[in-house]
C-alpha cells in the first residue's frame, strides 16, 4: 500500500500554495494528486488575476493585505501590477457603503485607498459615461497578477523542498475510520495517509461527501468577454467596477487596445457548464454600450474569452480549516478570490495542520462550522 503523511487533492493554485507553505514549514511527506495530465486545467487556468484589498469584511481585507505583500516581495515573478481598482457608486447608499469600507480599510492598514468624487472619476477614466455616478473609491495597490505564474511558482517551490505532484491521479473517495482520515482511493489504487487537504475547487463537494461531510460549495459558470478596440484605450486604465450591478472591465495585460469585461449574471444557475453563451455576450455588450464607447466600439475576440467555474460558498467567503473528521481539512469556496488569497490560504492551512491553528492571522471565522452556527459573513462587493 502506498503512503503519504499529507495528501493534497487538487493541483491548482490553492493546492500548490498549501504544499508550498507546508514544505516551507518543514513538512516532509506531502503528495499532491491532480486528476488532469497538467496543472491549471481547473479554475486557476481561467482566472484573470485581479487582486484587491477593497473588501468589506476584516478577514478578506487581512487576507488580501498579506497576499499582496507576498506577491510584491516574492522572488518569483508573478506579474504583480498595481494598476488599481476603482469601484463606483450610482446611489448615495452605495457611496456611503464605499466610504465606510475605505475608513475600515485605512484602520486595518491598507495604504493608497481613497474616496473619489464623480469629477475625479470622470477625469481618471476619460470617455466613460459618469452621468449616473455619485462617487467611488480607488485602491492603488489593487491590480493584477498572473494566476498560472503564481500556481507554478508555488508548485516549483514545494517540489524543490520534497513535495510530490502526481498527474492523471483521480481521487474517488476519502476513507475514514473511527472519525479519522485513513486513506484516499484513487484510479491508481489506495494511498494511506494521516491528513487530507481538499483543494479540489469547484469539484470539492462530492469528495467531501465521501467522508460524510456536507461542504456547501457550488460550481457556477463565470464568463469573461475579451474585446479589441480599433483605437487605444484610455491610458492607465485600472479595473473599474459598478458596485450596483457588478459590471466591470479591465485592460488586458501588455496591450493598449484589448480589454475584458464581465458581470455576475443573476440568470446563471449552479452547474459545471463552461461553454461561452452568446446570450451572455449580447447582455454584457449592452451594459458596455451604456457605460462607454471605448467599451462598446470593440470587437469580441472569441478565442480569448475565458469561461471557467467559480466555487461559490453561501456567504461568498472561503471555507478554511478542519471539520468533524480528524485529519480532513478544507481550502475551498473562494467565490472568485482564490488566486488573490492563495498566499494567505496556504500559510493558514500549513499553520492549522502543523501547529493546530493559524497564528499569523485569525481565520477561525472561515471554518465550516459557521454554517451550522448560522454565523455567515457579509460581503456586498463580490463580483
Ligand atoms: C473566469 C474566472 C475569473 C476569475 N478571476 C479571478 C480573479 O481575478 N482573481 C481571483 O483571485 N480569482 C479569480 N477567479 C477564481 C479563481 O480562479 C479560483 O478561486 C481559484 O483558481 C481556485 O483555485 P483552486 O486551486 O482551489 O481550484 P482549481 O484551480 O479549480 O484547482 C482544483 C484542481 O483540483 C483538481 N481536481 C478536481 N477533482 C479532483 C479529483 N477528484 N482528484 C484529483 N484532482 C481533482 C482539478 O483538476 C483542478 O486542477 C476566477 C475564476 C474564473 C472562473
Amino acid at each position: 500500500m502506498r503512503k503519504a503523511e499529507i495528501v493534497i487533492i487538487g493541483g491548482g493554485v490553492v493546492g500548490a500554495s498549501v504544499a508550498f507553505h507546508l514544505t516551507e514549514r518543514g513538512a516532509k511527506d506531502v503528495l499532491i494528486l491532480e486528476t488532469q495530465p497538467v496543472q491549471g486545467k481547473g479554475s486557476t487556468g481561467a482566472a484573470t488575476g485581479g487582486v484587491r484589498s477593497q473588501f468589506e469584511t476584516d478577514v478578506n481585507i487581512l487576507m488580501s493585505l498579506y497576499s499582496i505583500d507576498f506577491f510584491r516581495n516574492w522572488e518569483i515573478d508573478c506579474g504583480y501590477e498595481p494598476r488599481g481598482y476603482l469601484f463606483f457608486a450610482t446611489t448615495d447608499e452605495q457611496f456611503e457603503y464605499l466610504k465606510t469600507n475605505v475608513e475600515k480599510q485605512h484602520r486595518i492598514g491598507v495604504k493608497g485607498v481613497e474616496v473619489m468624487t464623480c469629477d475625479e472619476i470622470a477625469k481618471r477614466i476619460p470617455g466613460m459615461n459618469c452621468d449616473d455616478i455619485v462617487g467611488g473609491s480607488f485602491g492603488a495597490t489593487d491590480g493584477f497578477i498572473d494566476p498560472l505564474a503564481v500556481m507554478r511558482g508555488f508548485a516549483k517551490g514545494a517540489i524543490a523542498r520534497g513535495a510530490r505532484l502526481e498527474f492523471d491521479s483521480n481521487v474517488t473517495g476519502i476513507e475514514t475510520h473511527g472519525g479519522e482520515v485513513t486513506a484516499v482511493a484513487t484510479n491508481n489504487g489506495t494511498i494511506e495517509c494521516d491528513n487530507v487537504v481538499l483543494c479540489a475547487g469547484a469539484w470539492a463537494k462530492a469528495l467531501a461527501a465521501t467522508a460524510g461531510i456536507d461542504l456547501p460549495v457550488e460550481p457556477m459558470r463565470r464568463q469573461i468577454v475579451w474585446a479589441r478596440s480599433e483605437s487605444p484605450l484610455p491610458e492607465d486604465l485600472p479595473m473599474v467596477i459598478d458596485l450596483g450591478s457588478g459590471f466591470h472591465f479591465r485592460p488586458a495585460k501588455d496591450t493598449t487596445n484589448e480589454l475584458m469585461f464581465a458581470y455576475p449574471d443573476p440568470d446563471e444557475q449552479p452547474s459545471f457548464d463552461t461553454s461561452l453563451d452568446d446570450n451572455f455576450v449580447q447582455k454584457i455588450r449592452e451594459r458596455a454600450r451604456q457605460r462607454a464607447p471605448f467599451l462598446y466600439e470593440t470587437e469580441v475576440v472569441r478565442e480569448k474569452c475565458r469561461v471557467g467555474l467559480y466555487e461559490n460558498s453561501p456567504d461568498h467567503h472561503a471555507i478554511l480549516g478542519g471539520c468533524g473528521v480528524d485529519g480532513l481539512y478544507f481550502a475551498n469556496g473562494f467565490s472568485g478570490h482564490g488566486v488573490m488569497h492563495s498566499p494567505a490560504t496556504g500559510r493558514a492551512l500549513s499553520e492549522i495542520i502543523l501547529d493546530g491553528k493559524a497564528n499569523f492571522l485569525d481565520v477561525s471565522c472561515l471554518s465550516i462550522d459557521r454554517f451550522e452556527r448560522g454565523e455567515l459573513l457579509r460581503e456586498t462587493a463580490f463580483i
